[in-house]
């Protein structure tokens, strides 16, 4: 069994987002935590920097 070592890479109130030694990415939002290779996690991060956040928040986020 490979060792889970896990570094926190970003935390706020909502979510929470680490790298694991076994190489995964662990995104946690709530009680629910998904965990993703790297090329999921890096495909996933250019999804969210691909969309256009200002016309978003024009509609409000709460
Ligand atoms: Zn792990």
């Amino acid at each position: 069994m490979k060792e889970h070592t896990v570094e926190t890479m970003f935390r706020n109130e909502v979510c929470q987002v680490d790298r694991c030694s076994c190489g995964q990415y662990h995104v946690s939002l709530g009680k629910m935590t998904v965990h993703m290779s790297a090329p999921q996690f890096f495909n996933l991060a250019g999804a969210i920097q691909a969309i256009d956040w200002e016309s978003v928040s024009a509609r409000g986020i709460q």
